[in-house]
């Protein structure tokens, strides 16, 4: 571990932005089949491809080393990797000693029975679990066969276990449109921030994306029929921008990828469980990190190289709400690269 807080070197932009969070995504893999994110008969990536849970975790502490200081462990379904928890625990030393202000995780939350007392006691604090329905109907058809009270059961525990918990809703026409509403006001009673996400042409499914678009500006009217809105400057560093609901004290945010809001104050980058770097999650260009990590490459070799990636990094994506019958505008699932 370097325990030299200052960073050897930092990474920033040819825009001026500091990237200091890094999104890893631990397998493209999940329990689940989304009909927004998936198609139902994914191909998955052979085991051999996928960087070792200590590499991920060499590679993460190359990047702290550069000044990244939030580290989100997301997928696919993060905690269906097996022996998940070790690279979890291997970070947590950085949380311990203040190099990582933040571990968090998103999840489809199936598995959180089982891991929130660990993700506690591993310098997890917060947490995020993508929920689009709390019908269970809608639920299981939403995810192709998930079971909604799993997912509610999780949630409980890992509240219970200390996390705070935020939800992650991709706001669907014609599917969740109807309960956008009651949603907001069951995470409100319960504490919860709820984050509502309009769906991005990443990965080919089918028309299934574009005949369920719908935008936030429009999700964000409905919720307004019901709740009082007021604008917030919360940020939790991320994409989203947050609005103060009065009635239940939390807040809901939006995100909105086709306004480009997220790119001018980007602070991230993505690296995939075959160690492909991502400087956007919108553009194709990437950097290959598991060569030079399996060629012996030292942490300065590795330093050199995402330090090389940044330089690349662009000003923002390309998506395009025009262009949505077209078809994915980037090839790769968002479970490849890591929501
Ligand atoms: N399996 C975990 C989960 O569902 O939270 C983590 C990975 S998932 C890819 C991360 C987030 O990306 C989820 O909130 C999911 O709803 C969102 N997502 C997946 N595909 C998307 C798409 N095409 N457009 C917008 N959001 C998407
Ligand atoms: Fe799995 Fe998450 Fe994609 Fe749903 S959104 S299929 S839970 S990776």
């Amino acid at each position: 571990m370097n325990n030299n807080s200052v960073p050897l070197k930092s990474l920033r932009d040819p825009f001026g932005r500091s990237v200091t969070y890094l999104r890893l995504s631990v397998t493209d893999r999940c329990n689940y089949r989304c009909n927004y994110c998936m198609a139902e008969d994914m191909t998955f990536l052979p085991r051999k491809d996928l960087l070792t849970l200590e590499e991920l975790q060499r590679i993460t502490a190359v990047f702290i080393g550069l000044g990244v200081d939030k580290v989100r462990i997301t997928g696919g379904e993060p905690l269906v990797r097996r022996d998940v928890m070790s690279l979890f625990e291997g970070l947590s030393p950085y949380v311990a000693e203040g190099s990582l202000k933040e571990l968090t995780l998103t999840t489809n939350g199936t598995l959180l029975e089982k891991y929130a007392h660990e993700l506690y006691a591993n310098g997890v604090r917060r947490i995020n679990v993508s929920l689009d329905s709390m019908d269970a109907y809608t639920f299981g058809e939403v995810t192709r066969g998930g079971d909604l009270q799993t997912v509610l059961t999780g949630i409980e525990t890992a509240s219970a276990a200390g996390l705070a918990v935020k939800i992650n809703a991709v706001a669907l026409r014609g599917i969740n449109d109807g309960e956008l509403s009651s949603m907001l006001g069951w995470a409100g009673e319960r504490g919860y921030d709820l984050t509502l996400i309009e769906s991005m042409p990443m990965g080919e499914i089918g028309d299934c994306r574009q005949s369920h678009f719908m935008s936030l500006d429009e999700a964000r009217a409905v919720l307004q029929k019901d709740w009082t809105l007021t604008a917030s400057e919360h940020t939790t560093g991320g994409p989203a921008r947050y609005m103060q609901v009065a009635e239940t004290g939390t807040r809901v945010g939006f995100i909105t990828p086709y306004s480009h809001n997220f790119c001018e104050s980007c602070n991230r980058v993505r690296l995939t469980c075959t160690g492909t770097l991502y400087m956007c999650l919108g553009q194709d260009d990437a950097t290959d990190l598991r060569q030079p990590l399996r060629d012996g490459a030292s942490d300065d070799q590795l330093r050199d190289v995402i330090v090389e990636a940044i330089t690349r990094k662009p000003k923002g994506h390309d998506f395009d709400e025009t262009r949505l019958q077209d078809g994915a505008q980037v090839i790769r699932f968002m479970s490849t690269t890591g929501g």
